[in-house]
């Protein structure tokens, strides 16, 4: 198809152009309805693939053949080595066709293909992070008090069946936050990408089934989240559904599966703040906060996306954010040089472009310069929006775009810090810039967020829980506590008779 960007590899333009089916029961089959839907590039606005638009009936057998497969037993009850040598093949494969993988992240997301690149990298590695926790996921043995002589013992076994719904920001890694952890834990899944990202899900499925995988194990359902995505939130036969996208759908997912009453996991929206105190490293915390926002377009839950700066350095810390913002490239991601791709969608563009006006319109400063606008694509600039009055719905909602308030805090008694911090529904994620090693410790434990991170921004390490407080979500990923919550806990006690 001419639409195809024309530096993408011929394996990737390929792979673009086929016919695109589900994964369900180890096999690609034509969705039961025989519906499809559209697939663009959000840098051209252009439609480059059509998918398969699998429905409810689709998740029934989806849902049905991942029942099958957890019972079956060469999957759950496997040897754990097994389970761990598969996740590593599956690992390297995603290494092997990395070069792949992050073109076609590029045209489904739009992202800028170095950063697509290093995602890909990160996500092997999220692989073989959770594969060596398969041979550790260990109980224990508990001592009873109860009278007679007893033998008691914890045991972690899977959840069962799990529904997975994610969202376009990160479209691979997002599919393996949530399927890594799974598997290690010896669940079966039913995964449905978001609609406006299907792609490179479908890859990593023909990946996963050229590992080894057994049928049914991980089972692929691209289609739209009202039907697809409703339908799996509500399915009787689901044990657990996990989330990943914003705070409105995630209300519908919990709704959702009150029926079977199936365990959830939601990872949620943010509007997270970043502390920068007149005694920071300026020369790395002004790029640092720049970047908490900027980086995928802002389009990323624990995006920075409240800037409460010192007043003895405010001007100068958000001037230098905006002329920062003002000289990153925004682009087609396949083009070199680009820092910035475009928003996901025209209706997320629009959503962002509403959000900058009602700041203006509320007394907000646009500090950042105008430029003009790329034809095509759907295109935000970087803008630093100062002079936000806290009840502004910029400074209170999720944006979900390349928008940054910024704020001057003038008050050094960290429990009114602390209170900017806490003003929110939300509770994801906080940045604090100082070389103060004591204040530093002291509002970390004050803000109430999953996350906190001190001269740096969003350390994704495989090792290191996320998720959220407040609003933000229910459990965590990454770390132990993600392969935890794909586990149920059973403990077992075993009279041993008198002495
Ligand atoms: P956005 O509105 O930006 O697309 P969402 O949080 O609605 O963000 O979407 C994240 C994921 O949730 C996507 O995979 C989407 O298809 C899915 N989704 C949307 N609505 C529902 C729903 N009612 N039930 C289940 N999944 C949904
Ligand atoms: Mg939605």
């Amino acid at each position: 198809m001419s639409n195809l960007h024309p530096q993408l590899s011929q394996t990737a333009a390929q792979f673009i152009q086929r016919e695109h089916r589900l994964l369900i029961d180890g096999r690609w089959v034509a969705p039961s309805a025989g519906k499809q839907f559209d697939v663009e590039d959000p840098g051209t606005g252009r439609l480059i693939a059509r998918v398969a638009e699998g429905q409810a009936a689709d998740i029934d057998l989806a849902v049905a053949a991942a029942r099958r497969a957890f019972e079956a037993g060469d999957w759950a009850r496997c040897k754990p080595a097994d389970r761990t040598r598969l996740l590593l093949r599956l690992a390297d494969l995603i290494e092997q066709h990395g070069d792949e993988l992050a073109e076609l992240e590029v045209m489904d997301n739009g992202k800028p293909l170095a950063f697509a690149r290093r995602g890909i990298t990160g996500t092997a590695e999220m692989v073989r992070y959770m594969a060596g926790w398969v041979t550790k996921l260990t109980g224990e043995a508990v001592p009873l008090s109860m009278p007679g002589t007893w033998h008691a013992y914890t045991v972690r076994e899977p959840v069962g069946v799990v529904g997975q719904i994610i969202p376009w920001n990160f479209p691979l890694s997002m599919a393996i936050w949530k399927l890594a952890p799974a598997l290690a834990a010896g669940c079966t899944v039913v995964l449905k990408p978001a609609e406006q990202t299907p792609l490179n899900a479908l890859r990593l499925g023909e990946l996963i089934m050229e590992a080894g995988f057994p049928a049914g194990v991980v089972n692929i359902v691209t289609g739209f989240g009202g039907d697809a995505g409703a339908a799996l939130a509500a399915h009787p036969g689901v044990d657990k559904v996990a989330f990943t996208g914003s705070t409105a759908t995630g209300k519908r997912i919990v709704q959702a599966a009150l029926g079977n009453l199936k365990k959830v996991t939601l990872e949620l929206g943010g509007k997270s703040p970043v502390f920068i105190f007149p005694d920071a490293d300026l020369a790395a915390a002004i790029p640092g906060a720049a970047n908490a926002i900027f980086f995928n377009s802002g389009q990323v839950c624990s995006a920075g996306s409240r800037l409460y700066v010192h007043r003895k350095v405010y001007d100068q810390v958000v001037a230098d954010i905006a002329a920062y913002g003002d000289r990153l490239q925004l682009g087609h991601g396949m083009e070199a040089g680009n820092d910035l791709g475009p928003l996901i969608s025209k209706v997320q563009m629009e959503r962002v472009q509403r959000y900058i006006e009602a700041g203006r319109e509320g007394g907000a400063t646009v500090v950042s310069s105008q430029r003009p606008a790329i034809e095509g694509g759907y295109f935000v600039p970087p803008t630093v929006l100062a002079d936000t009055d806290a009840r502004l719905s910029v400074v209170r909602e999720e944006i979900f775009g390349p928008v940054l308030c910024a704020m001057p805090f003038d008050d050094d008694d960290l429990a009114s810090v602390a209170a900017l911090a806490n003003d929110t529904e939300y509770g994801l994620f906080a940045g604090i810039w100082t070389q103060d090693i004591g204040k530093a410790h002291k509002l970390a434990k004050r803000i109430r967020a999953g996350s906190v991170s001190v001269n740096a921004h969003m350390v994704n390490d495989p090792a290191l829980p996320f998720g959220g407080f407040k609003q933000s979500g229910w459990g965590r990923e990454r770390g132990r506590e993600a392969l935890e919550l794909y586990s149920e806990l059973k403990s077992v006690a075993i009279n041993l008779g008198q002495d």
